[in-house]
């Protein structure tokens, strides 16, 4: 570890030997071509925060029908493409789902707010599986502001279309069993309710 004006820099090499797989054809190579420097961003450490460069190597694929003729090498705690580490993503998406708010997130972990976001979706694909079939479905409606109207775009005449927004939600609740709030739709007409309801239960 380097300290350069005050910010530690932590200098990082991987020895995963799976770093060098091939994507495509799963093939470990051992033809190295060059390095890149990535700088993926991590939890703090003990309180701060360091400055990570990750020096990658890039591989040749030598395999004969391979489409790939080279690659960068990933591991688990930053796949390809990735510039925070999966712990970092953890910890974001569980910080917003204890129900701290995004913008104080990102602003804690000095990462940008999509990234808070981004983690925050990835972490409900995984949590937030198809329901369980119900005996007793419910159905609550509910409004969460007030009526306004909105512009809608221009007539042919150059005069403003006017919409009245009314923003309710309609929620799927499981009664008799134990799997609570099912599903939540915008709207409250019968078409939007219907359409979602049988696309999730
Ligand atoms: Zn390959």
């Amino acid at each position: 570890m380097l300290t350069v004006l005050g910010v530690k820099i932590v200098q990082l090499v991987t020895d995963d030997s799976d770093a060098a797989r091939c994507p495509s054809c799963a093939t470990v190579s051992t033809s190295g071509k060059d390095w890149v420097l990535t700088r993926p961003r991590d939890l703090p450490c003990g309180g701060e925060f360091a400055v990570v460069q990750w020096r990658k190597r890039r591989w040749r694929c030598r395999t004969v029908d391979c489409v790939r003729q080279s690659f960068t090498e990933q591991v688990a705690q930053v796949p390809a493409g990735m510039r925070t580490t999966t712990r970092l993503r953890a910890a974001l998406a569980v910080a917003v789902e204890d129900g701290r708010d995004q913008s104080e997130v990102a602003a804690a972990y000095r990462v940008s707010w999509p990234t808070v976001q981004r983690a925050v979706v990835a972490l409900g694909a995984v949590e937030l599986v198809e329901p369980e079939p119900t005996t007793v479905l419910g159905m609550d409606e509910t409004r969460f502001g007030r009526p306004r109207w909105l512009p809608d775009g221009v007539h042919d005449d150059g005069r403003v279309r006017w919409v009245r927004t009314d923003p309710w939600e309609t929620g799927f609740v499981d009664i008799t069993g134990d799997q609570a709030l099912l599903g939540q739709v915008d709207g409250r007409t019968s078409a939007e309710g219907t359409n979602r309801l049988i696309k999730q239960v």
